[in-house]
């Protein structure tokens, strides 16, 4: 993408976190660099506005600093993907699996109107499974995935593939 050396380039590695043997992507000196965010959220502004987006969907936690700005930037819906247990109406849920045990994500039933245009947004794609099980659970109730967008792909884990794969668009502004 246009942005995405640069990007990547206010992107923090920390090694060894949250466990031995982990490189964790640290996004918060993107978030702290007002220049570096706005590059960011224009970058995806840049590739989304002439898609005719209903809502943007973002995942928690991460996912919702991105979709929030976009979808203002959009003016179109902005849609929260949850942690099992957080979201307090009517919720449906998808159950994934991790290296160790289950996870799960849900969205409010009354989320979308049938065939509306949904992007999918989180900060990061590793083994893809939060991502997918997050499109799965769009589709479920009614909604149309236009894309998957990350700011990262770690496509060596084979997760953006595997999402692909399943039928999904995906877009990492760097990998
Ligand atoms: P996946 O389900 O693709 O294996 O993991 C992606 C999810 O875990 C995303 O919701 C993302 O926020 C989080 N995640 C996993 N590893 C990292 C990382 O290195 N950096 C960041 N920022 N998030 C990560």
């Amino acid at each position: 993408s246009i942005y995405g050396d640069y990007i990547k380039s206010v992107i923090r590695t920390v090694p060894d976190w949250p466990e031995q043997g982990v490189n964790f992507r640290d996004i918060t000196p993107l978030l702290q660099n007002s220049a570096a965010f706005r590059k960011l959220i224009d970058s995806f502004v840049h590739r989304y506005q002439e898609m005719n987006l209903d809502a943007i969907a973002a995942i928690d936690a991460r996912g919702f600093i991105i979709g929030a700005p976009l979808a203002y930037e959009l003016g179109c819906s902005f849609v929260p993907v949850r942690k099992k247990g957080k979201l307090p109406f009517k919720t449906i849920s998808e159950t994934y699996t991790l290296e160790y045990g289950h996870s799960e994500v849900e969205l409010h039933s009354d989320a979308f109107q049938e065939g509306d245009r949904i992007l999918l947004m989180d900060d990061l794609i590793a083994t893809g499974g939060t991502m997918l099980a997050a499109a799965n659970l769009i589709q479920r109730c009614g909604g149309q995935v236009v894309e998957t967008a990350t700011i990262i792909d770690l496509p060596e884990l084979g997760g953006s593939q595997k999402i692909r794969d399943a039928g999904y668009s995906v877009f990492a502004v760097c990998s």
